[in-house]
């Protein structure tokens, strides 16, 4: 008997037909001799809706009363699948994070799971049950509130569960058969990934593929459990998520990994530039500082050489749009200390990156990139790499287009359209 961990997105229980259409696949797995422990996000687009409610209220709601509100979404699916599944006959329990032992730290929005302490779970499997359990929510281990995860936080509740359960596999359903090359929603003809490593997929989930939550592939790896993404509107295989060790013995006997594992791209940043910074020690660092204290986390980031002229330099750095207007005016504070000239504020840009753990050994690939890129008319604006990984910075209007020229300069491209997007929100 195998303990099955399964997390079904906002699209697949988006409502109550798919609500009961996943009950059914719950009750298959059961039947077919596994423990099963489920968690579950709100249905469709509850949280935006539960956002835009509470901004309508107030322009700043209180961390702790958002998170308790929404919460509220996952309670709302966790107890309707608990119903469905009742209703065919077999016995069902949700639990909220709280009571699943899922424990966090304070911070409400983007609370870090610390522990935990499934407890209530272990039992109830024990006496038959099946689990569901509300996904990208915890309780504070000091205060004692409710806690959320972040956006797209149910992937790290799944994962965290599995590994606190030394499940067997931790299954991600949404609406698409798996990862793919790049998003199908840009390039129908992507081809679905069989096997990716942990630490591609990380770098895909940082540059923006939101098949996966980032957290969720990081405590994946952390604790080695292997992730198997795949769509809740087919039965097809998707894409197993795993350590790199493992990664040469393929379901259908893909022998060698790919050098490019896929495109990924971002339209979440925005760029600033801090213009005219006097070329003296110490003051990077203490713009970095001011940056840090205000818990911005920053992505790229590029100086140039300074002018001899005016011995000054620009500074231009991206980060997470939602951090912009914070950013700028923790800066705009210290202008007159570090005697910059001016702040430039941009987030019409739009980043997008090639991922593959193949071009640590393949010279040639970044040349390929630009000149795939180049030949699209695309201007590029920064660049930054890491062993297995090259972003560049486009406009935002030339993004697709510079995802479809690397797509295809990598021979990326699948012989038939596979990629069926079922749902429609890609979660
Ligand atoms: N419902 C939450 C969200 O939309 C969590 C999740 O879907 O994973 O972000
Ligand atoms: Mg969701």
């Amino acid at each position: 008997m195998a303990l099955v961990v399964q997390k079904y997105g906002g699209s697949s229980v988006a409502d109550a037909d798919g609500v009961k259409r996943v009950a059914q696949r719950i009750v298959a797995t059961k039947k077919a001799g596994n423990d099963v422990v489920v968690v579950v996000s709100a249905m469709g687009d509850t949280t935006d809706e539960l956002i835009d409610l509470a901004e309508q209220i107030s322009p700043l709601p209180p961390g702790r009363e958002l998170d308790m509100l929404l919460t509220a979404g996952e309670r709302i699916s966790m107890a309707l699948l608990a119903m469905a599944i009742a209703n065919l006959g077999h016995e069902a329990r949700s639990f909220t994070g709280s009571q699943a032992g899922v424990i966090t730290d304070g911070s409400h929005g983007k609370a870090r799971i610390i522990d935990v302490t499934p407890g209530r779970i272990r039992s109830a499997l024990d006496e038959g049950s099946i689990c569901i359990v509300a996904g990208f929510q915890g309780v504070s281990q000091d205060s004692k509130d409710i806690t959320t995860l972040g956006r797209g936080g149910s992937d790290t509740t799944a994962v965290a569960l599995a590994a606190a359960l030394n499940a067997d596999v931790c299954e991600i359903y949404s609406d698409v058969d798996g990862i793919f090359t790049a998003d199908p929603r840009i390039v129908p003809s992507a081809r679905r990934i069989p096997q990716i490593s942990f630490e591609e997929m990380l770098e895909m989930a940082a540059c923006g593929a939101k098949i996966l939550h980032l957290r969720c592939v990081e405590y994946a790896r952390r604790y080695n459990m292997p992730i198997h993404v795949r769509s809740s509107f087919s039965q097809r295989v998707g894409t197993w998520v795993r350590d790199s060790i493992e990664a040469t013995d393929t379901e259908d006997g893909e022998m060698e990994q790919a050098i490019i594992s896929g495109v990924a791209h971002d339209r979440s940043e925005a760029k600033i530039t801090v213009v005219g910074v006097p070329d003296k020690v110490g003051e990077a660092a203490t713009i970095f500082q001011v940056l840090s204290d205000a818990e911005i986390n920053l992505d790229m980031i590029v100086q140039n050489v300074s002018a001899a002229a005016t011995g000054r330099t620009d500074i231009s750095f991206t980060l997470p749009r939602t951090d912009g207007q914070t950013a700028m005016a923790a800066l705009n504070k210290v202008k007159e200390r570090i005697g910059f000239e001016s702040l430039r504020y941009d987030d019409r840009i739009g980043k997008v990156s090639l991922i593959g753990a193949g071009m640590r050994s393949h010279p040639g690939v970044t040349a390929r990139l630009f000149g795939a890129i180049a030949n699209a008319g695309v201007n590029i604006e920064m660049i930054s790499t890491s062993e297995i990984r090259i972003s560049v910075i486009v406009d935002q209007d030339d993004i697709d287009a510079a995802v479809q020229s690397a797509h295809a300069a990598f021979d990326l491209d699948a012989d038939q359209v596979e990629a069926v997007v079922y749902g429609g929100t890609g979660r």
